[in-house]
């Protein structure tokens, strides 16, 4: 078949739409060749575009079935034809058009294509590289096209409810300077000035309090920002941010304020969101579940045993808790029946997390059994079964050391285990609101601190007397959103006061020098009658994946990176002209 013009021809509806209504009705269908079936005297079409499939059928007719058969998967073809109901057998109750097909009048070929490195009708897995090289055709294949579909009704959702809410969107600028978000910048050589630099922003953070010192009330933006950070799986060089700013705020406004979206959100995939959510402080989070952003969806807290052990000369959790440290474990529900080289896996999976030991306790007759049940004692090993409430049918693992690290390694183990047992229900959507991080962070290396969120985030102010005296105990005002074990937002209440936020710069060992160089404007601006202000961001790839169901953001980016921050499909980053680079002033060897 040649390939003819689309002239006039407009297509009367989509792939998707057509039903029992339409019956006898004269259609024109535009889109792309999804399956092809030859039974010989007679063919079928599925035509397909972003809506949905149609069967079309060509019989009774040797020149159009036999058009039909020269085409292949991917052409681009017009149909026309009549709609017909289907015959009860053949009805296709899998898809939204499967009670009629479109028997065919006259098929147009609008455009051929070449075979497909891989099929796009069938949704089989293809190899990560392969799909984010074609990623145009990736982009066809309809788990792709409803991510894309849902993505778009969730910035709706988004944009409509912030504007119901009295925000206005407000764009930042993308060439502008550093903001400290604790990662590197991108950087964009100036060629009007030699030897300058723009940074591309880590977030709209300074800009966006800027904006209610300028009395805007409330901001916010879908925004993009960028970090170049060490890529982690789940990381992006460019990722998008659902950016806000409130004056006048508290907590508990933001919190009032990012709930009921949740809830919205989650309504586009049929779900609802129970709030108010959960508040846990910062110390708990660690102290219970060894994480700053714990899944709840599968019980197994951990619990304290330093007053089990107290007495016991059992030499790993002595040595612990006469360090200042502590003893930690949790029950493994189920677990009492494990033999023993499920037992010795356990252990070589704490060591792997790091744990210098794990010891198990059970006791599926009433008899404590445990490994370390001669060295702690059965009072010992009888009172941490009892602290933690281990059942006959469950198995106890406990560990000692410094405190946040047994913690975290046992949080670990937690999540390992909850995993490997099917425990987190992918149904369950368990929100919480992680709060009181510690304001600083000690750098070992650098022998200094470090702020754990921004350097405009607010101390709480029953820990703001502390400032100078003790640092590192100082508690921030800031809070994370956590949805099932990733953290979908953060935020902060600010400082709004320029003595104060200096004085954060000097604890922070930035001196008033550099302050003035690198946010002076800002630092000027606070003196203006700055309103008490807070703000979060929703990472908005993350929560759309979430919604979708999906464990990697990049299936739900239309044009992400891998892991390497390579552009597979562009090709990009690439090398530019000597002529670029001389205009940029610019050397690279
Ligand atoms: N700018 C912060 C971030 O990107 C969010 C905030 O504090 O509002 O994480």
């Amino acid at each position: 078949m040649k390939i003819q013009p689309l002239e006039r021809l407009a297509r009367t509806h989509t792939c998707g739409e057509l039903g029992l209504d339409d019956d006898g009705k004269e259609v024109v269908l535009l889109g792309w060749v999804h399956r092809l079936r030859d039974l010989g005297s007679l063919a079928f079409l599925d035509l397909r575009d972003r809506h949905g499939v149609t069967q079309v059928i060509a019989r009774d007719n040797p020149a159009l079935v036999e058009a039909v058969q020269s085409l292949r998967p991917e052409y681009v073809v017009a149909v026309l034809g009549t709609v017909e109901r289907r015959a009860p057998e053949s009805v296709n109750p899998k898809i939204r058009t499967g009670e009629i097909e479109v028997a065919l009048r006259e098929v147009r070929l609008l455009n051929d294509a070449k075979t497909p490195p891989f099929p796009i009708a069938d949704e089989g897995p293809v190899a990560e590289d392969t799909r984010l090289k074609y990623r145009y055709l990736d982009l066809r294949r309809s788990r792709m096209q409803r991510n894309m579909i849902l993505r778009h009704r969730a910035t709706m959702e988004i944009r409509k409810y912030f504007d119901e809410q009295g925000f206005l969107e407000i764009e930042t600028p993308m060439l502008t300077k550093s903001t400290p978000e604790g990662a590197r910048d991108y950087l964009v050589p100036s060629r009007v000035h030699p030897a300058e630099f723009y940074a591309l922003p880590q977030s709209p953070q300074i800009f966006k309090q800027i904006l209610m010192i300028s009395g805007l009330d409330r901001y916010f933006q879908i925004v993009k920002c960028f970090r170049d950070e060490d890529l982690r799986a789940d990381r992006q060089p460019e990722f998008t941010q659902v950016d806000l700013e409130i004056s006048f705020a508290t907590e508990s406004l933001v919190f009032a304020t990012i709930e009921p979206l949740m809830d919205r959100l989650l309504r586009l995939i049929g779900r609802a969101a129970k709030y108010p959510f959960r508040r846990l402080p910062y110390a708990e989070a660690i102290a219970k579940y060894g994480s700053d952003k714990p899944d709840l969806r599968c019980g197994m807290e951990l619990v304290g045993l330093a007053e089990a052990f107290q007495g016991s000369p059992f030499p790993p959790f002595r040595a612990a808790l006469d360090a200042g440290g502590d003893v930690r474990g949790f029950v493994i529900p189920g677990a009492a029946k494990y033999s023993r080289s499920q037992l010795d896996e356990l252990g070589e999976l704490a060591k792997q997390f790091g744990a210098s030991g794990l010891v198990w306790a059970r006791r599926p007759e009433g008899t404590p059994q445990s490994p370390a049940l001669k060295t702690a004692g059965e009072d010992a090993i009888r009172a941490a079964l009892d602290a933690a409430a281990c059942g006959p049918e469950d198995l106890l693992v406990m560990a000692g050391g410094r405190h946040y690290q047994t913690c975290t390694m046992l949080g670990q183990l937690r999540l390992h285990l909850a995993k490997k047992m099917n425990l987190l229900d992918p149904d369950r959507f368990e929100f919480l609101w992680v709060v009181d991080f510690p304001m600083f962070e000690w750098l070992e290396e650098e022998n200094r601190y470090e702020f754990m969120h921004h350097p405009f985030t607010a101390p709480l102010e029953s820990d703001a007397s502390r400032l100078e005296a003790d640092q590192g105990s100082v508690r921030a005002r800031a809070y994370d959103l956590v949805l099932n074990g990733s953290e979908i937002a953060g935020g902060s209440i600010r400082i709004h006061d320029q003595a104060l936020q200096r004085l954060i710069f000097r604890l922070l060992k930035i001196s008033d020098e550099e302050a003035k160089l690198r946010f002076g404007f800002f630092l000027d601006a606070l003196e203006y009658g700055t309103p008490p202000h807070g703000g979060i961001a929703i990472g908005l790839d993350r929560a759309v994946a979430i919604l979708c169901g999906e464990s990697s953001i990049r299936d739900v980016i239309a044009f992400p990176k891998t892991a390497q921050a390579v552009d597979l499909m562009a090709g990009a980053p690439s090398t530019v002209s000597a002529k670029q680079l001389r205009e940029l002033h610019l050397k690279t060897n």
